[in-house]
């Protein structure tokens, strides 16, 4: 799907608010959730909420039915006010304290995940009766963003989780997550494959389980492309059908990116243009610390497009943040090219940038403020 940045640009254009901005089109979010519903009909979506928090993006996403994957209490809260049903959260986070545990539970939450004897545990103490998917670390490509061992047991550590949580009292499912912005499509033929393999030991030893948990990692255009939703269905569709012939388990969906990146566009203003030594320097007032962090590493590269016309021509340029942070450089090894004639005061918009990037700005490093969002469209504020 091409993503349309219509609407945003006009109430950029008429509204010319101050920048950095985020702004987000609640119309695209509830299209791009019909979109995934539609790919995966019959699949449980839970949106992960920390891509983008912003009430009017979970209302539009309550509004197209769309469920949560949340991280905590505060994102707990968060959904329930803006009106989702507790049956269709999920506490996806396996790093947990047994009050936020027992808060989830008293509030109705029933699907966890896990990765941990202890968390599993609590989970019996504090959720009795939960399901909870123990999420497994997959043997699988990284992806442009990976988890690395922070996540998830070795799949012999995994069958033993799953025994001992049935042994508990608690419903046992598997998860895995192949890690965000994932376009390697062998990753999730990996991960049904390790799960289908751990379905059918459990229920050698009398444990039979029936959730799937899929995680996220649905992968979103920058300035490379990425497979197509249809695509990421068709692999996970016929790996389902070669590890689950005997028939699939319920499956879980974490989406997190795919649903909300392309609602939105951020608007930055040039603060200065310096040449040092071979190289053009040019700083904007958004950085890694209000909005860019996962230009960590170069990781994810945001599309960069001038927004006054400029004649004449482009050379390269390194981008930089704002703060008085050396860690502050946006790309200096990747290569962007900018106009020669961009000075101080131009604006550029950076498109597909509604995931990840108001929700990771602090609060006020050198004094700056979060990055502000206007949410447009049906469920919007602005
Ligand atoms: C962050 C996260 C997601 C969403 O990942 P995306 O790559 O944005 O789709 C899903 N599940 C869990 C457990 C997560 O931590």
């Amino acid at each position: 799907m091409c993503a349309d940045f219509s609407r945003v640009r006009r109430f950029l254009d008429e509204r010319d608010p101050p920048t950095p901005c985020l702004v987000v089109d609640t119309g695209v979010v509830a299209a791009r959730a019909a979109g995934f519903r539609a790919a995966f009909p019959g699949a449980l979506i839970r949106y992960a909420v920390k891509a983008n928090p912003a009430p009017p993006v979970l209302n539009a996403l309550v509004a197209a039915g769309i469920g949560f994957d949340v991280a905590g209490p505060a994102e707990l809260a968060r959904c329930l006010e803006r009106g989702a049903d507790p049956v269709d959260l999920a506490y996806g986070n396996p790093i947990k304290k047994p009050r936020d545990i027992a808060y989830a539970h008293e509030c109705g939450v029933r699907e966890f995940t896990s990765d941990a004897v202890d968390d599993v545990d609590n989970l019996a103490r504090y959720a009795p009766g939960a399901a909870v998917s123990i999420r497994v670390v997959l043997d699988a490509p990284d992806s442009v963003t990976p988890f690395g061992r922070k996540f998830g047991c070795e799949p012999a550590e995994a069958l033993d989780l799953v025994l001992h949580a049935a042994g508990v009292g608690l419903r046992p499912g598997i998860a895995f997550h192949v890690g965000s912005q994932q376009p390697d499509l062998a990753a999730w033929e990996i991960g049904i494959a390790t799960a289908a393999k751990l379905f059918a030991e459990a229920a050698a030893q009398g444990v039979p389980m029936t959730r799937l948990n899929l995680g996220g990692g649905f992968a979103t255009a920058h300035r490379t492309d990425v497979p197509a939703l249809d695509a990421y269905a068709a692999t996970i569709e016929s790996a389902l059908d070669t590890h689950f012939p005997d028939g699939r388990p319920e499956l879980l969906l974490e989406p997190g990116r795919v649903l909300v990146a392309d609602a939105g566009l951020l608007r930055t203003e040039v603060v200065l243009v310096a040449r040092r030594g071979e190289r053009r320097w040019v700083y904007l007032d958004v950085g890694r610390y209000n909005g860019l962090a996962e230009a960590e590493n170069e990781a994810i590269t945001y599309r960069v497009e001038p927004v006054e016309p400029h004649d004449g021509p482009a050379g390269p340029v390194v981008l930089a943040g704002p703060t008085c942070d050396g860690d502050d450089v946006l790309y200096q090894r990747t290569p962007y090219e900018l106009p020669l004639s961009l000075r101080a005061g131009d604006r550029l918009d950076l498109p597909g940038t509604g995931a990840y990037t108001a929700s990771y700005a602090s609060v006020e490093f050198n004094g700056i403020e979060p990055l502000r969002t206007y949410c447009l469209g049906r469920w919007g504020d602005a």
